[in-house]
Formats: structure tokens, C-alpha cells, sequence
């Protein structure tokens, strides 16, 4: 089994706060970092260790293989170190990887590990593409062959025991990279080559550029559409506004038709799928529920995903009751959810002239529109 170390108890001097904790592609820094590596088949363990007094980190994380250890030493060598000891013993290959590194694929994972059991130690890095020369009181030493010049960048992977001995026979010594380590120890390491996009955010122009590389969309659109059908002895409720009529929705939930549309152009705009993906109405938890509680889920999910509502415009089409009197009521539900200011908000009300499924008074229509931002971009 592989088991994961992510050091990310340093103190990110060079960017001036912790790093890791920056909003990028609308998660963190970290979570970026360490989404790659949850759904791999080959990882059994994913071990983050943080500093005593961090608390941010460990609450971001709630996957069954990862664990949070707040034990994290002076330095990144103390902090793997720690990690490794806590490791679960079925972890028989180790993979080291930077808490500031968003841009790992799993491609790249892949070739780390398949190296690391086949040799015993494989590290991740790029060739020099610029010409590199070694530095002397701000004059240049001596020109490097570039062809001989690897970029180390990681994960790293190692055999478990050789990985612990390296540790043990070079203890006292200080490494910037645990391959550096293992090489001091006298063990030959793997180049496994990856991409220049594998990117360590270290200081604010970092950052900036990462940015820029994210493929994330800043914004998505979509659509909801919903009908229900009238029927005697149920209320009447649009938009969590109760209105008073002869005749109400019919439907496992509240049948909030309104609501319903929108819960679905948000789901539409994330690519999710449909309220009934959700919350089926097999469900009896569903049962009579108001739909505006569905609602908050939905907004709950769409800020998982990293996006909050630029804004939403609801058409209802009814043939009657009149709306007009209820529409603010509803904007100001709406607005309260999605976490908005009510002047996104924009709830129209429209009869179909006495035509299609509104027109003959036996249900009610709703469609809805939503713009999304990804969070930072707004
Ligand atoms: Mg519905």
C-alpha cells in the first residue's frame, strides 16, 4: 500500500501568510494539492502534518483516507519524519509531496510510484530549459552544464525502510528534499520527468502565475425549469411565500415550483445533475419539506464547488392568483439563502393567456436562470 506524507507545517515566510490556505480555484492552496491523490486506488493513506496551533487545515479535510497530525517540526525534514512514524505499517511505499503544489496530476503520481517500488527511490522534476550558473557575492561563479541539471520538484517516493534508514544514518544533517537525503545515504535515485506546470507556490508572483494557469471557468450559467400540477387541499407556496388561493401544488416536497426551478439552474450551471439527484422524492426525509431547507443544501453544494450566485432571474407562469403582491416577499427568501443582495434577485410572474400547462389553471410553470462566480473572481 502508498501511503501519502504532505509536510505543511512551515511558516510560509517567503509569501507572508500561510500559503496553503489561499483561495485558489475555489478551494484552498492545500486542498488543490492534496485533491489528486484521494481517488487513486493505489493510495491507502493520506497523512497531512500541520503545526500544533494550525486549525484551519485539519477542517478542511473529511475523506476517510485522510488523517491530520498536528505534530509538525521546526523544519519540513522533522515534519516528514514525524510524518513517516505515524505512517500506518501497511504502507510499504511512502510518497512526499508538497502542501503548495495544486498542479500534480495523477499521471505524474502514477510514474512516481510505479518507479519508487520498482527502484526503491524516484523523484519528480523537470529539465533546466535556462541556462544555469552558480552565484558568488552577486557575481557569477561558473557556467553549468544544462544537460546535466535536473529540477527536483515532487512527489518523491521511496521504499518505506530505506526512506526510515536514510533518515536514521544521516540524522544531524540537514536536506532541502528527502531524494537529497536518500542520495547523501549513498541510494541511487530515479528522475521521473514531469511537467513545468507543476508549480510550488513559494511567493506572491507564484501565485499570480498559478492563477493564471487555473482552467477552472470564472463563470457558468444555468438553467431550471419545473411544473406542478394544482389540485385541492394543498397551500400554495412560491417562493417560501405562502399565498392565499383556492387551490395549491401538489407534490412530495412543499412543491415549491419556484424554488424547485432554481435549485435546478444552479445544479444545471455546476453540471450536477437535477434536484431529484439530490433529494428524490423517494425519500420520505423529503416528505412536506420546505423547499426553501432544499435550497440552503443547494447553496451549500454550490459553495463546496466554489462558486456563489452572481445572480438569478425566476419566471413563474399562473393563470391566477394574482403574484404581484407576494413577488418582493419571495426576492427577499431568495436572496436570504443564496447569501445576495436582493437586487440579483429578479422574480417575474406571467400568465400563458389562457394557454399551455399555466393557461387552464391546472398547475403552475417556473423556469430560472443563474449566473455563478468562482469564488475569487468576482
Ligand atoms: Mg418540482
Amino acid at each position: 500500500m502508498v501511503g501519502v506524507i504532505i509536510p505543511a507545517a512551515g511558516s510560509s515566510q517567503r509569501m507572508g501568510k500561510n500559503k496553503l490556505l489561499l483561495p485558489f480555484g475555489g478551494k484552498t492552496v492545500i486542498e488543490r494539492s492534496v485533491a489528486p491523490f484521494l481517488e487513486m486506488d493505489e493510495i491507502g493513506e493520506i497523512l497531512i502534518v500541520v503545526s500544533k496551533s494550525e486549525t484551519k487545515i485539519p477542517a478542511l479535510f473529511h475523506h476517510p483516507k485522510v488523517r491530520v497530525l498536528t505534530q509538525g517540526g521546526e523544519t519540513r525534514q522533522e515534519t516528514v519524519y514525524r510524518g513517516l512514524q505515524a505512517l500506518s505499517e501497511e504502507c510499504d511505499t511512502v510518497l512526499i509531496h508538497d502542501g503548495a503544489r495544486p498542479f500534480i496530476e495523477q499521471e505524474e503520481i502514477v510514474a512516481v510510484i510505479w518507479d519508487a517500488k520498482e527502484t526503491g527511490a524516484a523523484v519528480l522534476g523537470v529539465k533546466a530549459k535556462d541556462t544555469v550558473k552558480t552565484l558568488c557575492d552577486g557575481w557569477i561563479q561558473k557556467t553549468l552544464d544544462r544537460n546535466e541539471i535536473f529540477l527536483a520538484q515532487t512527489p518523491q517516493g521511496f521504499d518505506r525502510k530505506l526512506l526510515e534508514e536514510a533518515f536514521l544514518k544521516t540524522k544531524g544533517r540537514v536536506f532541502t528534499d528527502e531524494a537529497g537525503m536518500v542520495e547523501a545515504f549513498g541510494k541511487k535515485v530515479k528522475a521521473v520527468f514531469g511537467k513545468s506546470s507543476n508549480l510550488k507556490l513559494t511567493t506572491p508572483e507564484d501565485l499570480a502565475l498559478a492563477k493564471g494557469l487555473l482552467e477552472e471557468p470564472k463563470m457558468k450559467i444555468g438553467h431550471g425549469y419545473d411544473v406542478h400540477r394544482l389540485t385541492e387541499g394543498r397551500k400554495l407556496i412560491l417562493g417560501g411565500v405562502e399565498i392565499p388561493f383556492s387551490l395549491g401544488l401538489l407534490g412530495h416536497s412543499d412543491a415549491d415550483v419556484l424554488t424547485h426551478a432554481v435549485i435546478d439552474a444552479i445544479f444545471g450551471a455546476l453540471a450536477l445533475g437535477d434536484i431529484g439527484a439530490f433529494f428524490p422524492d423517494t425519500d420520505e426525509t423529503y416528505r412536506g419539506i420546505c423547499s426553501l431547507t432544499l435550497l440552503e443544501e443547494t447553496a451549500g453544494i454550490m459553495e463546496k464547488e466554489g462558486y456563489v450566485l452572481g445572480n438569478l432571474d425566476v419566471t413563474v407562469a399562473a393563470q391566477a392568483p394574482k403574484l404581484r403582491p407576494y413577488i418582493e416577499a419571495m426576492r427577499e427568501n431568495l436572496a436570504r439563502i443564496l447569501k445576495t443582495d436582493q437586487k440579483n434577485i429578479s422574480v417575474k410572474a406571467t400568465t400563458e393567456e389562457g394557454l399551455g400547462v399555466s393557461g387552464g389553471k391546472k398547475g403552475i410553470s417556473a423556469t430560472a436562470v443563474c449566473l455563478l462566480f468562482l469564488k475569487e473572481s468576482q
